[in-house]
């Protein structure tokens, strides 16, 4: 070692000392040491290693203070951050899919600090299971006998089959063997269920006596899934829910579909793509229907099963519930939203995700207009900034060619100038709340569509 990194290794503070610093006790006291004793080795590893390979102490060493409250400030921000979601599509996945709705916020809230009647009976009249109350709430809404609540619909597909079809044949038209990004993907989740696939039909076309054919001994359940995330255009034929139950019904196989996102109002009435309903399949004649609950539904995750009693009782008593089962913080919220669609004419204002669906695109337009003069002066240097229309996608799986219109703030580079899209997009991404955007035709574009805090948005962009 040379005698001017010795020098130099010999500058750097001992913790001990550090720690009893005027203006790092105070950290100590609020944060223990521990804590801040762990972040002050971190910066003096950090320090070592400057020395090292620049023989230089790094600038921040000029004041420790400052180094450890930016270093705790790393450590305590939340890997859950809240973001400006303005990709335009509304159930991101990645962003979390459904916001909740303010009663099913504060059901979760008051829930999460407090014991709940989760599988308690007060009233000696046996509520049997965790699922009892939001399961009630389902009946009501759907017309179904009964209801099980799980992790994600990924986990209602892989126990309905487990409990209803194990070790037997799943009928299932070829159209149908849907993938839903990556890990969710039908023949994947039979094997893992322990069914056996059976693919009836062509791709394009399948009819109901391709099932019928394809039933025997074997058989343990008829199953459709709804192909959510692409359509079969032309020369195609399907088995529609009903007559599929019929058969069924006239061979003594129970039949299920995964609906995937399932809404239980009709989207039509509101001028948005029409989604099939879970009352609907069950009134013709389905014995399952599985959907999500952060899909259309606006609840929080959760993997949903109504249906006929004798069925839901064997999924109940399945070894693979309790390990797929959810919380009283999930069943609180999921229990406060159902109760929203007791009210059907306030569910466009008081859920989040049906109220962003609906928003008109002049709403968006004049968003659009406000914002634009107000980020002009911080932008317009550097960007052609425009206030154009747009297509919101509704995501999580709804069909990707059902677009909404909306409107966008886009940001073009002016030429010569050195800005570039990808560089505007990671700054923003690296505000203390990221907003996240999409890149598309030579701009940025930030649609408006989930904006709701207008005010927020542009302190962000102009800090
Ligand atoms: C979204 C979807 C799933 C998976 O649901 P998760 O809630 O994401 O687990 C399964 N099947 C279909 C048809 C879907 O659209």
């Amino acid at each position: 070692m040379s005698t001017e990194s010795h020098l130099l290794y010999s500058q750097l503070p001992a913790i001990d000392r550090l720690l009893r610093e005027p203006a790092i006790e105070p950290l100590v006291a609020q944060h223990g040491q521990t804590l801040i004793g762990e972040l002050l080795r971190r910066l003096q590893a950090q320090a070592r290693e400057a020395i090292k390979r620049q023989q230089r102490l790094p600038d921040w060493c000029g004041d420790w203070p400052q180094a450890l409250a930016a270093e705790l400030a790393r450590q305590q921000r939340s890997a859950l951050l809240p973001v400006f979601n303005l990709s335009g599509t509304v159930l991101h996945t990645n962003l979390g899919r459904a916001l909740l709705a303010q009663p099913a916020m504060e059901a979760v809230a008051s829930a999460m600090g407090a014991a709940v009647t989760l599988e308690y009976d007060l009233d000696g009249a046996g509520r049997g299971h965790r699922d009892r109350a939001v399961a009630d709430l389902l009946c009501r809404l759907t017309g179904a006998e009964d209801a099980c609540i799980v992790n994600n619909n990924a986990a209602a597909v892989l126990l309905m089959l487990a409990a209803v079809a194990p070790g037997k044949q799943v009928v299932v038209s070829r159209g149908e063997l849907v993938e839903i990004g990556g890990a969710f993907r039908i023949p994947d989740v039979m094997r893992q269920a322990g069914c056996q696939l059976v693919e009836v039909g062509t791709t394009n076309r399948t009819h109901l006596k391709d099932c019928r054919n394809a039933i025997g001994e074997q058989t343990g359940l008829l199953m459709k899934v709804h192909t959510s995330n692409y359509s079969i255009q032309g020369f195609t034929a399907a088995v529609d829910e009903a007559e599929l139950a019929q058969l069924g019904a006239e061979l003594g196989i129970p039949t299920a579909t995964d609906l995937g996102s399932g809404s239980l109002i009709d989207m039509a009435q509101y001028g948005l793509p029409a989604e099939p309903m879970p009352q609907r399949l069950l009134a013709a004649g389905v014995d399952l229907v599985t959907f999500s609950g952060d899909k259309l539904l606006g609840g929080p995750q959760a993997g949903i099963i109504v249906g006929k009693k004798a069925l839901i009782a064997r999924l109940q008593q399945h070894p693979l519930k309790r390990a797929l089962r959810v919380g009283k913080i999930t069943l609180a919220a999921l229990e406060a939203t159902l109760r929203l669609y007791q009210q059907p004419e306030l569910l466009a204002r008081e859920l989040p995700t049906l109220r962003l669906l609906t928003r008109p695109q002049w709403a968006m337009q004049e968003m659009a207009d406000r914002l634009l003069p107000a980020l002009a002066p911080r932008y317009g240097a550097h960007f052609q900034l425009r206030a154009e229309p747009c297509w919101s996608q509704i995501g999580s799986g709804s069909l990707p060619v059902d677009r909404l219109p909306s409107y966008a703030l886009t940001f073009a580079p002016l030429d010569g100038r050195g800005a570039t899209l990808e560089a505007l997009a990671e700054r923003w991404c690296r505000l203390s709340q990221p907003v996240i955007g999409r890149i598309s035709e030579g701009r940025l574009w930030l649609d408006l569509r989930c904006l709701e805090q207008e005010g927020a948005l542009l302190e962000a962009l102009n800090a």
